[in-house]
């Protein structure tokens, strides 16, 4: 028998943290708090399988499920003293979702199942507050009707909001009995014109429930979230099934949401929200604006609504306690859910707590100052993605803010942009290319592609837990949101803050680290190096093998990557030192020349230009490997192909356009990334490669002179074979004793090559023989391996993606799927035959989290762009923590 439903309460429960995978991430730490000791309603877990068996059964229970479900029920009956579908004193449950990883707000959840025209007259006796009873009614009505039976959410929203208006109140709690009975009947009939009843009977509403949560996991935002996260769809979601606390029940009762840390910034203190008399729907909602839980959170945000600190005392001593319990079990910062009911006190779910890039830093240095967890275990607890969000530009401090209105910090950083006011907006602009800042009276999960694209969120209502919020954290976005005074006209594309009105494509600026909002594009600064970050980023220097390098060849560049901690050179394109205008018409001259002897010429006039270029990169990276790869690209490139420029280059030449025109024709490749480029230059024209190896060798010497250590190391590029690296590497090599015999002083270099197509990968055992070095070209080698470049793919690959072709964009990440087991291979090869050879990436991929993780255990080191070179490091430390584990 498959065991499908695992059971929790009372102390005990048959499941326990490390089986998220069966029980989902919530089902688990429900569990695990169960058996810790913290007051969990009682409940059971309906597993993963379950939902698989599911999907792979024609959505269909197995009758060991049905069985399983019905134990269970009969256990939380004996532990809770009371029946389901009793109609004197009935039990309710809620019924949530629960995947392996959080997905906020992505699935569906129903509370208050149980409840029927009966079952309602009971709880209204036995909880002897009427009111609660039809509320809690009314509320099921309305989430069973839009979860599981699909009738549009607005159409119960429109009855609650006539009844308000009617009768001049501003909140749901202030309607009667009777008023909510007119409610209830309302609702009724929707469901009957629409053909969508809700069923009276208990069993028949547990089972739609269950389904429901199922079918969430296949609706169109889940399935988009799991793209943007990398979550595989046959995970598949656990579903809860537990006891209602209500939190509804009066004055005496309460509902919240709270971190053991500020989830922002990260600090030390206990942050959270609630609201009194009101369900966890309310506070997600963000439709009502909740109160802080402590004093200190209150001083934080600068609001002075009573806290629950004071208006609960000996509740929020309680929660302090199983804050500091859960945050010392799991070791880590955590986010929790929980209930008052009539004073007492109930955890729904704690999980680890999303947090800012910011936040995630200053928990996990705090934490190891703590004697907590150790470094290991803290360059683990940052998201190599999340390193953006610090090394991000910030609003410059002494720019003068014109703040037209202030809300809460809900997600850091500084956001500038034009104001769209839908999610749909959001993405056409930024398609075409716009910075575009979302703002909208709130945010619901079928906002994200459109947040996604945003520079940052502004919302007018929501606390800092409310969707806005929680989803724009997670993706590392500035939220500002419950901003009571701004004034949003979605009809006419206003919005009114301060006294100011803006218009949709207006620009707009938002700081989500100190929730305010500014008319105008406010000016940026560079992040801060030092601190928490240096300290955290010298942690993972202490931890990684693999060595970080960047690609770079101009001064700003280099110099950029040095302050990001780059430990060299890993990649510098020599092409792009001839395009400046001082230089490109004496390249165009070289590749205009008859014959060798004209070449020569043109070349000698690059020459001091080229010697000059890396006497300033071997400065700037003193002491540093500085890789630099002879020329690579077509020489096609390097002409003009517009007329007017054409007839200037033929003047200047003392040549007929015609002549310009034909062989720039000659030249053209029909593929440029294949042909005539690459070390086939070097062959065809040595010259080439002579004066480029002169250039860095005489550099290397001038800068000796001046006390400072060069390390070149010459690239020879797109090779398919041994013998064309032998013939380049001769060259270099002769060039380089010739320049020592002119200078009479020598300096080290190695030679070593790029391998950036499948052929040479395949042969990497006998080039390694000559080479001191392997750099793959990703970029290029995942184009010559797939058949297609990024641009080709691009009208077809979503495509594939849903046909099942590529299970994911194959230019992504390198893994052991693809082009990644290619150069594992090779890496292998190579090492065999060249112990010493060192092996790197670089291209896109150097600066991939996933790709770095990977390729660590093949790798000596990764080369990526200056500002991804904070990430990388971070990702090797992390694939170096993982390695040391496995
Ligand atoms: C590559 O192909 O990955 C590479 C780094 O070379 P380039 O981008 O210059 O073609
Ligand atoms: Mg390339």
């Amino acid at each position: 028998m498959t065991k499908f439903v695992y059971t929790f309460g009372d102390g005990k429960a048959e499941g326990n943290a490390s089986m998220r995978e069966l029980l989902g991430g919530k089902g688990a730490n429900l569990a695990e708090m169960s058996s810790i000791g913290v007051p969990v309603p009682p409940g059971f877990t309906i597993t993963t399988e379950a939902c698989t068996f599911y999907y792979k059964n024609n959505k269909a229970y197995s009758d060991e499920l049905k069985q399983q479900v019905m134990e269970g029920l009969k256990g939380v009956e004996a532990v809770m003293g009371k029946k389901f579908g009793d109609p004197n004193n009935p039990l309710l449950f809620s019924v949530r979702s629960g995947a392996r990883v959080s997905m906020p707000g992505m699935m569906d959840t129903i509370l208050n199942l149980g409840l029927n025209d009966q079952t309602v007259e009971g709880l209204a006796k036995a909880s002897n507050n009427p009111k609660f009873a039809y509320d809690s009614y009314r509320r099921f009505l309305q989430m069973y009707s839009d979860t599981a039976m699909g009738v549009d959410i607005h159409k119960f929203e429109a009855v609650l909001d006539r009844v308000r208006e009617e009768n001049g109140y501003k909140h749901d709690s202030e309607m009667t009995v009777e008023q909510l009975k007119e409610v209830i009947a309302e609702y009724k009939k929707i469901g009957i014109a629409e053909g969508k009843v809700v069923p009276q009977d208990v069993n028949e509403q547990l089972w739609g429930a269950i389904g429901a949560v199922f079918g969430s996991w296949m609706s169109e935002r889940a399935i988009f979230y799991r793209k943007l996260n990398n979550i595989p769809a046959d995970w598949g979601t656990a579903v809860n099934v537990q006891c209602m606390v209500f939190g509804n029940s009066g004055d005496d009762s309460a509902t919240g949401v709270c971190f053991s840390r500020d989830a922002a910034t990260g600090e030390n203190y206990f942050y959270g929200e609630y609201l009194k008399n009101a369900q966890g729907e309310d506070v997600v909602a963000g439709i009502r604006t909740p109160q802080q839980i402590s004093k200190i959170g209150n001083e934080r945000r600068g609001l002075n609504l009573p806290c629950m600190e004071e208006e609960f005392p000996s509740v929020y001593a309680e929660l302090d306690a199983i804050r500091h319990k859960l945050e010392g079990h799991y070791k880590d910062m955590q986010d929790m859910e929980f209930t008052v009911q009539n004073g007492k006190l109930w955890m729904l779910q704690t999980r680890n707590g999303k947090r800012t890039g910011l936040a995630a830093l200053k928990v996990a240095v705090d934490m190891v100052r703590e004697g907590l967890i150790t470094k290991e275990e803290a360059v683990t607890r940052v998201e190599p993605g999340h390193l953006d969000q610090l090394l991000h530009p910030m609003f410059d401090k002494s720019a003068k803010r014109d703040v037209i209105a202030t809300g809460l910090p809900a997600s850091p950083g500084a956001a500038v942009g034009q104001i769209v006011f839908s999610a749909a907006d959001a993405e056409a602009q930024s398609a075409e290319g716009k910075k575009v800042v979302l703002v909208r009276v709130e945010t619901s999960p079928e906002d994200i592609a459109g947040m996604h694209v945003s520079q940052g969120v502004l919302t007018a209502r929501g606390g800092m837990t409310s969707h806005a919020a929680v989803v724009a954290r997670g993706m590392g976005i500035p939220c500002v949101s419950g901003v009571a005074d701004l004034r949003i006209d979605y009809a006419a594309q206003t919005l009114t803050a301060g006294g100011k009105t803006l218009k949709a494509g207006d620009m707009i600026s938002i700081d989500g680290t100190t929730g305010q909002v500014m008319a105008g594009e406010l000016p940026l600064v560079k992040p801060e190096m030092a601190g928490d970050f240096g300290e955290f980023m010298k942690w993972v220097d202490e931890i990684r093998t693999l060595k970080v390098r960047a690609n770079a060849e101009t001064p700003t560049d280099a110099q950029t990557a040095k302050d990001f901690g780059a430990e060299g050179i890993g990649l510098c394109r020599t092409e792009h030192m001839f395009f400046d205008p001082s230089r490109i018409n004496h390249m165009r001259e070289m590749i205009l020349a008859k014959d060798e002897a004209g070449r020569r010429n043109a070349l000698a006039k690059l020459l001091p230009f080229q010697r000059e270029d890396f006497v300033s990169l071997f400065k700037i990276m003193d002491g540093l490997p500085v890789t630099i790869r002879l020329l690579d690209p077509p020489l096609h490139e390097f002409l003009p192909n517009k007329k007017a420029e054409q007839e200037a280059l033929a003047q200047q030449m003392g040549v007929t356009v015609e002549e310009i025109v034909a062989r720039t024709a000659s030249l053209h490749e029909a593929n440029p990334m294949l042909g005539l480029r690459g070390c086939r230059l070097a062959v065809v024209y040595p010259e080439i490669c002579e004066m480029q190896t002169r250039a860095i060798i005489e550099a290397a010497l001038i800068v000796a002179d001046q006390g400072v250590k060069a390390i070149p190391e010459i690239e020879v590029p797109l090779i398919s074979s041994r013998k064309e690296l032998e013939i380049c590497k001769k060259i270099i090599d002769e060039t380089a004793e010739a320049v020592f015999a002119e200078k009479g002083k020598k300096v080290e270099y190695t030679v070593g090559t790029m391998i950036e197509l499948p052929r040479a990968a395949l042969l990497a055992g006998e080039i390694a023989e000559l080479a001191d070095f392997f750099e793959f070209g990703t970029n290029d080698l995942t184009q010559t391996t797939l058949g297609m470049s990024r641009d080709d793919a691009g009208s077809f690959l979503p495509q594939y993606v849903t046909k099942g072709i590529y299970e994911r964009d194959p230019f992504q990440s390198l893994d052991a799927t693809g082009v990644g087991k290619l150069i594992a291979m090779a890496c292998k090869d190579g090492k065999a035959t060249n112990p010493n050879i060192y092996l790197s990436i670089c291209g896109e991929h150097g600066g991939d989290a996933n790709s770095i993780m990977y390729l660590n255990q093949y790798l000596n080191g990764v080369s990526c762009s200056p500002y991804r070179v904070p990430l990388a490091r971070l990702a090797a430390a992390q694939a170096a923590v993982k390695a040391k584990k496995a």
